[in-house]
C-alpha cells in the first residue's frame, strides 16, 4: 500500500513539474527533425532500382508530400491512353521545391500546360546531357527566363520555387508537384547538336537514389 501511495505522490509531481504540453512540443521537435519518406515513396523502393548520379536531392521534402502519380501510360479523363512524362508528388501550397542538382536555369517560364515551370540543365549526368523539369508551381523562385536567354547558376538543394496548381491541373486536390527527368537523344549525324531533343524518362529510380531516400533504405 505505501509503494502504491509513493508511486501516485511522484507521479503527482512530475506532472507539475514537466506539464502535458511540454512533453509534448519536445517529442514533436524531435520526430520533425528528421524527415522520413511518406509511405508511398519507400513503397515504391521494393519495385524500383535506384540510379545513382549527381542527382542526390530530393525535389522536395518526402515526409511533407506523398506520391500521387507515376512515369507512363495512363488513362486521361476524356478515356484516351495518355503518357505521364514525369512523377506527380502531392503537397500543400507553399511546400519548397528543390534544384535536384547544381546546374543552370534553361528557361523558367509560365507555360500554358505546365504553369509556373522552371527547367534546369545539369549538363551530364552518368555522361548523358540531363535536364528536371518542375511544373505548376505556385511561385517560381528563380529570375524568369526563356530559353536561350538564361544564365542563372543553380546549386543543389536551392529553392527553386514552391508547389502550386497553376497551369493544367485538375481534381479535388490540385496542388503538387510534377517532376521530368530528361535525358538529350544520341548523336543523330542529321542532327545539330543543340536540336536533339530531349525524353523524358522515369525520374523516380533518381529520386530512390537521393540522399533522403537512400539513407533510410
Ligand atoms: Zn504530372
Amino acid at each position: 500500500m505505501k509503494k502504491v501511495v509513493l508511486l501516485i505522490v511522484l507521479l503527482g509531481v512530475i506532472h507539475t513539474l514537466y506539464p502535458k504540453s511540454k512533453r509534448v512540443r519536445y517529442k514533436k521537435e524531435q520526430t520533425t527533425s528528421v524527415c522520413v519518406p511518406h509511405e508511398s515513396i519507400i513503397r515504391q523502393a521494393k519495385n524500383v532500382q535506384p540510379k545513382k548520379s549527381k542527382l542526390t536531392k530530393a525535389p522536395l521534402p518526402l515526409c511533407k508530400c506523398w506520391l500521387a502519380s507515376k512515369f507512363g501510360p495512363r488513362k486521361l479523363p476524356n478515356g484516351k491512353q495518355g503518357y505521364h512524362k514525369g512523377v506527380d508528388f502531392a503537397a500543400d501550397i507553399g511546400t519548397p521545391i528543390y534544384s535536384m542538382g547544381d546546374g543552370k536555369v534553361k528557361e523558367a517560364v509560365m507555360h500554358p500546360m505546365f504553369g509556373n515551370m522552371v527547367v534546369v540543365d545539369h549538363g551530364k549526368v552518368n555522361g548523358v546531357p540531363t535536364q528536371t523539369r518542375y511544373a505548376h508551381m505556385h511561385k517560381m523562385m528563380v529570375n524568369t527566363c526563356k530559353q536561350g536567354n538564361c544564365n542563372q547558376r543553380i546549386k543543389k538543394g536551392q529553392i527553386i520555387g514552391q508547389v502550386g496548381k497553376t497551369g493544367n491541373v485538375r481534381g479535388k486536390r490540385p496542388e503538387h508537384l510534377h517532376v521530368q527527368v530528361e535525358q538529350q537523344q544520341k548523336k543523330d549525324k542529321k542532327m545539330k547538336k543543340n536540336q536533339r531533343p530531349y525524353v523524358a524518362v522515369d525520374p523516380l529510380p533518381y529520386i530512390l537514389a537521393t540522399d533522403a531516400v537512400a539513407s533510410i533504405l
